[in-house]
C-alpha cells in the first residue's frame, strides 16, 4: 500500500513570524492523520525555525528547490546536505514556475533530482504541461519527456526516494482543477511508464500526487482515484484550517 502524501507549496509566501504561526496553529489540526505523510515547504528563510517548531510532530519539512553541488563557489544556491542539516526531509525539484520563470529544465531537474537523493532527500519531482500542449494533444509525449529526463539514469532502488508531483500548468492558481478523470488518466500513463523505464514493482511503490487548484471541496474525489496518491496544494495550503481539511482528507 502506498502512503498518501499531503504537501503544501508556499511558494513566495509568509515571514518567518506567518510560518511559524502558520505550523503552531496546523501541528493539533492534523494530528490525527497519522496514515498520511503531510509535508510543508516554506521559503529558504523561515526553514530553520519552522523546523524547530515541528519538532516532534508528524509534519514533515520541504524546500522548494536546491542545486545540485555539495559546496563551492556558486553564489545564490543551497546544497541537498544544507537541506538535510536545517530539517527537511522532502524537497521540491522542478517546479514549473521554475521551469516557466527560471529556466528549469529536464536536464537540470535530473542533476538535482540525483543529488537530493544522494544527500538522503525525498525528492518531489514536478511535470505537467501547459493548456496549447493539451490542446496540441500533446499531454503524453511532454509528460513522457519530462519524467524520462526528470528520472534518466537513476538506479530502480532510488525511485523509493522519489515522488512524481503531476501538476497541469492551466491547473496551478487558476481556481480550474484537473477533472477526477482528467488527472487519474495522465497518473495511470506515469505509473506504466515507470515500469516501462524501470520495474512494475518500483511502479506500483511509487507515490504520484496531483497538483493544480486542489481544495477541500475537491480533494476526496481526487484522492479516491485508483493512481492518485495525494495532493500538491498552493493557495489552499497558506492557511491552516484549509490545508489541514485537505490533509485530513481521509
Ligand atoms: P495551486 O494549488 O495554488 O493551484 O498551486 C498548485 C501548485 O503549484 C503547487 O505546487
Amino acid at each position: 500500500m502506498r502512503t498518501p502524501v499531503i504537501a503544501g507549496n508556499w511558494k513566495l509566501f509568509k515571514t518567518i513570524g506567518e510560518a511559524t504561526g502558520m505550523v503552531n496553529d496546523l501541528k493539533p489540526l492534523v494530528a490525527a492523520a497519522k496514515g498520511t505523510e503531510i509535508v510543508v515547504a516554506p521559503p529558504f528563510t523561515a526553514l530553520s525555525r519552522v523546523a524547530d517548531a515541528l519538532a516532534g510532530s508528524n509534519v514533515h519539512l520541504a524546500a522548494q528547490d536546491c542545486y545540485w553541488e555539495e559546496e563551492g563557489a556558486f553564489t545564490g544556491e543551497v546544497a541537498p546536505k544544507m537541506l538535510k542539516d536545517v530539517g527537511c526531509s522532502h524537497v521540491i525539484i522542478g517546479h514549473s514556475e521554475r521551469r516557466q520563470y527560471f529556466g528549469e529544465t529536464d536536464a537540470t531537474v535530473n542533476k538535482k533530482v540525483k543529488a537530493a537523493i544522494n544527500a538522503g532527500l525525498t525528492a518531489i519531482v514536478c511535470v505537467g504541461e501547459t493548456l496549447a500542449e493539451r490542446e496540441a494533444n500533446k499531454t503524453f509525449a511532454v509528460i513522457e519527456s519530462q519524467v524520462r529526463g526528470g528520472l534518466e539514469g537513476l538506479p530502480p532502488e532510488a525511485l523509493s526516494k522519489v515522488i512524481i508531483a503531476y501538476e497541469p500548468v492551466w491547473a496551478i492558481g487558476t481556481g480550474k482543477t484537473a477533472s477526477d478523470a482528467q488527472a487519474q488518466e495522465v497518473h495511470a500513463f506515469i505509473r506504466n511508464l515507470m515500469a516501462r523505464c524501470f520495474d512494475q514493482g518500483s511502479a506500483d511503490g511509487m507515490r504520484i500526487l496531483y497538483g493544480g487548484s486542489v481544495k477541500p471541496d475537491n480533494v476526496k474525489g481526487l484522492m479516491t482515484q485508483p493512481d492518485i496518491d495525494g495532493a500538491l496544494v498552493g493557495g489552499a495550503s497558506l492557511k491552516a484550517e484549509s490545508f489541514a481539511a485537505i490533509a485530513n482528507f481521509a
